[in-house]
């Protein structure tokens, strides 16, 4: 990529659009590279006519408002034009940037099979705050980016990014947990992205770590249908800012409502978009700054939390230097069972940084959706115990190949017995099958054996069959 930057202000021709954009995610497979864009027009909504300083000076007043619960009446997040851009035909060298800013232009296309010519992309453009079953696909020809200036960016920061959002403490975020000892994890068949519900002894989920949904290529993975319970209005962990670990709320807004734990990362128009969003329906952004936390969780209400305690929730940030590998994690510790759950999303599992002192690690969520793990990682080893769990969390053949054999065989390695996946092996459950033919289902795990139907969920009906 050329460090020649563009002036987004300039006069395009008649059928171009312009974008400002940052990347969200690289899955590079078979020698082609699937590039996620999160892009907000520039030429447009309250860029238009508008010098970018001005509008900057505008969002961070906003962000500081929303922040101290005085929303404005009118949403100023509300006028961008903003897009998820899933570009399919990238190659992989191509030099894209995670930590600048883009611009582009792009041409609507006719028909699908416009042509395209070279070096133009094609891409998919997504507005995930509207998923309907029906939306027919939105395909540009996109102009091959640029960087923005490093001036355009450090203003599209304190629009987009969260360096207008406060940090929360340590109590803020302890705060925002129910003392409700946890009985199951349950990974939600969401298609091509995970969300784990973590559920209290009377079947209601109390913590969701992720509320992902497939979408661009993977869309049709999600199943019909698709809800979460809120009904006590759960904790939402983000563990980082992908669209497959967050889309989900698109499809549920109620879980708008909830306090959301983030992690502070790099991100773009529509991520904070979805931030605004939580806002505005009364949720909380919890901006995660610090290294670990602990909550404690009691099976009785009654009692100073602390003596009561028999379950501990650890909140940690992974500690690489990629999105996937910068996020969250969350790992519960039951002392009377002596049995722990480590839950991760895409992170290598090197950069957890307790991973490895873990005792009776009965559960585990496998990273990345089986995405094959980095050079030299491996997963925590399978204790000599009886009753384990990998937990992994895919669609029904995905554009990604997830799981990789490699992936399998490294978790096989270190004590995860596979044999009879999928969907179900030794100590494995899936939420779906790789290929044909396909089953489906969410699936749980507990602290000492296979748990129960969780009782509130089995009437809620906001959850498909368990297996
Ligand atoms: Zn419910
Ligand atoms: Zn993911």
């Amino acid at each position: 990529m050329t460090s020649r930057s563009v002036d987004a202000t300039s006069a395009p021709a008649a059928d171009e659009e312009r974008f400002f954009a940052r990347v969200e995610a690289i899955d590079e497979i078979d020698g082609q590279a699937t590039v996620v864009l999160d892009v907000v027009r520039s030429d447009s909504g309250p860029f238009s006519g508008r010098r970018l300083v001005d509008v900057s000076r505008e969002a961070a007043d906003y962000w500081a408002k929303a922040f101290s619960g005085r929303l404005a009446i009118d949403d100023f997040l509300d006028g961008f034009e903003t897009y998820i851009v899933v570009l399919q035909n990238s190659p992989p060298d191509y030099g894209w940037q995670f930590e600048r800013w883009l611009t582009f232009t792009a041409r609507r296309l006719a028909a699908a099979g416009d042509a395209v010519i070279a070096p133009a992309l094609v891409g998919e453009f997504i507005r995930p705050e509207k998923p309907s079953d029906d939306d027919v696909e939105d395909l540009r020809s996109v102009s091959p980016p640029v960087l923005a200036s490093a001036a355009q960016g450090a203003l599209l920061d304190r629009i987009f990014d969260m360096s207008a959002w406060p940090s929360a403490t340590a109590a803020e975020i302890a705060a925002a947990f129910d003392w409700r000892a946890l009985s199951q994890v349950i990974s939600i068949d969401v298609g091509q992205g995970s969300a784990l519900a973590m559920v209290d002894s009377s079947g209601h989920p109390r913590v969701y770590f992720d509320v992902g949904a497939g979408f661009g290529p993977n869309k049709r993975t999600v199943p019909v249908g698709l809800s979460f319970c809120t009904c006590k209005r759960p904790v939402v962990v983000l563990s980082h800012w992908d669209t497959d670990h967050l889309h989900g709320a698109r499809y549920e807004p109620k879980l708008l409502k909830s306090q959301w734990v983030v992690p502070r990362q790099l991100i773009g128009p529509t991520h904070a978009r979805l931030a605004n969003s939580v806002l505005r329906a009364g949720g909380k952004v919890l901006t995660f700054d610090i290294e670990r936390t602990e909550v404690a969780l009691s099976p009785r209400a009654w009692g100073s939390r602390a003596s009561r305690a028999t379950q501990t929730l650890f909140l940690e940030r992974c500690t690489g230097r990629t999105k996937n590998d910068s996020g969250l994690s969350v790992a519960v510790w039951d002392r009377v069972r002596e049995r722990a759950w480590l839950l991760v999303g895409d992170a290598g599992y090197r950069y957890l940084p307790s991973a490895s002192s873990l005792q009776g690690l009965c559960v585990l969520s496998a990273s990345h959706h089986g995405a094959a793990l980095g050079v030299g990682d491996s997963p925590p080893a399978a204790p000599a115990m009886g009753y384990l769990r990998l937990l992994y969390s895919f669609g029904f053949e995905n554009a990604f190949h997830h799981p990789r054999d490699v992936a399998v065989q490294a978790h096989e390695n270190v004590g995860w017995r596979h044999a009879g996946a999928w969907p179900q092996g030794v100590d494995v459950l899936a939420t779906t099958t790789p290929n044909a033919p396909q089953q489906r289902n969410a699936v749980a795990a507990g602290w000492l054996r296979r748990p129960n139907l969780p009782r509130h969920l089995a009437s809620c009906q906001q959850l498909a069959p368990l297996r």
